[in-house]
């Protein structure tokens, strides 16, 4: 309700001010920019009041006889899974987690391969694990996602966890990208319930187990993708635009409504650098709350990965009790 009412009066001053403005437009210039400006959904400001409680979690599993320790499998020297795992290497030294990373040359034989996953799979040290995708052609035929312990899955990708999502339970362990965009609208004060989503792409890492979260929170969700006949006609009535495509700044004002909240979970290399799949500065004509790429939806993923680590030893730990 107040959230309701901050963004209709967001959007009466916008058009107030938009009046003076064809009388004064050089004068009233700044007073446009800074109330044109929506709220920077930083992944930074969350992380940083959120890791003493997981730094303190972490320290507490290991005084009860177990300390987090995440195992990841890198095959290959594909540079973009190099910068996420050494991202994710970095937040575990933070919280205290123990971090191995297993590094395998790019034309490891199969048999090698499946040794290792089945000795990560069954060391009792080992409380959380993942392979890094994309994997080497000759690997791809494996569906790696199964191969992993579901105990250990801190990556959510597991048919046993998507089924605990499938029946909306949202408790245990959920995929790191949609986690980390639901803890980001909690923790902004962004309503859910109730909001119309819409979400554009609808892979099994991020569009697809985020529909059934957001659904599963009371929100109505629209699912949008490639063979969408009309994706504005959607866009434009949305309280919430989540875009998972994987194109540069495609998503400009003309997608949105006033006062809707943009989250751009895009990466794109381009020649500039990374951009999500949002027009930034033609968003933040419309948004009144915006996600930055890079700094937003990423590192809430792997601050995720991390609480979804912490789960998984507590679980392990119950069980061996
Ligand atoms: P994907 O690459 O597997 O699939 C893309 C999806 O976009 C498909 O569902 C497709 O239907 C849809 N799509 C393609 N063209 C479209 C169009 N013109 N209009 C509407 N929909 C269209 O998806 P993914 O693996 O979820 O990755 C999407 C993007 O998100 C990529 O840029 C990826 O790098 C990024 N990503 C970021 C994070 C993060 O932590 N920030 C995590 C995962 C993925």
């Amino acid at each position: 309700m107040v959230h309701s009412l901050a963004i209709a009066g967001i959007i009466v001053a916008r058009q107030v001010l938009g009046q003076y403005l064809l009388k004064f437009p050089v004068k009233l210039k700044e007073i446009k920019l800074v109330l044109s400006m929506p709220k920077l959904l930083k992944a930074k400001d969350i992380i940083d009041a959120e890791l003493p409680r997981l730094t303190q979690k972490c320290h507490e599993l290991e005084q009860r006889g177990l300390k987090p320790n995440l195992n990841v499998v890198l095959v290959g020297d594909n540079p973009a899974s190099h910068s996420y795992v050494k991202n994710k290497k970095r937040m575990c030294e933070k919280i205290g987690a123990q971090f191995v990373l297993h590094h395998l040359a790019s034309d490891i034989p199969e048999t090698e391969f499946l040794n290792l996953l089945g000795k990560i799979n069954n060391d009792k040290a080992v409380t959380g694990c993942f392979v890094q995708l994309p994997i080497p052609k000759h690997l791809q035929h494996l569906d790696v996602t199964q191969m992993i312990n579901p105990t250990k899955d801190v990556d959510g990708f597991h048919l046993n966890t998507v089924c605990d999502l499938y029946l909306g339970n949202l408790d245990k362990v959920i995929p790191c990208t949609p986690k980390g965009i639901i803890t980001m609208l909690r923790k902004n004060n962004i309503q859910i319930e109730g909001a119309d989503i819409v979400i554009i792409g609808r892979s099994h890492i991020v569009g697809k187990p985020l529909s059934l979260i957001l659904e599963g929170l009371n929100a109505t969700v629209t699912l949008c993708h490639s063979r969408t006949k009309d994706l504005k006609k959607h866009t434009r009535s949305a309280d919430i635009v989540i875009s998972a495509v994987g194109r540069a700044e495609f998503l400009n004002a003309d997608y949105l409504k006033d006062g809707s909240t943009v989250i751009d979970v895009g990466i794109n290399k381009t020649d500039k650098g990374l951009v999500g799949d949002v027009d930034f500065a033609s968003a933040t004509e419309k948004a009144i709350a915006i996600t930055p790429v890079p700094g937003g939806v990423g590192p809430m993923t792997v601050f995720s990965l991390m609480e979804n680590l912490l789960m998984t030893t507590e679980t392990i730990l119950k069980e061996r009790s």
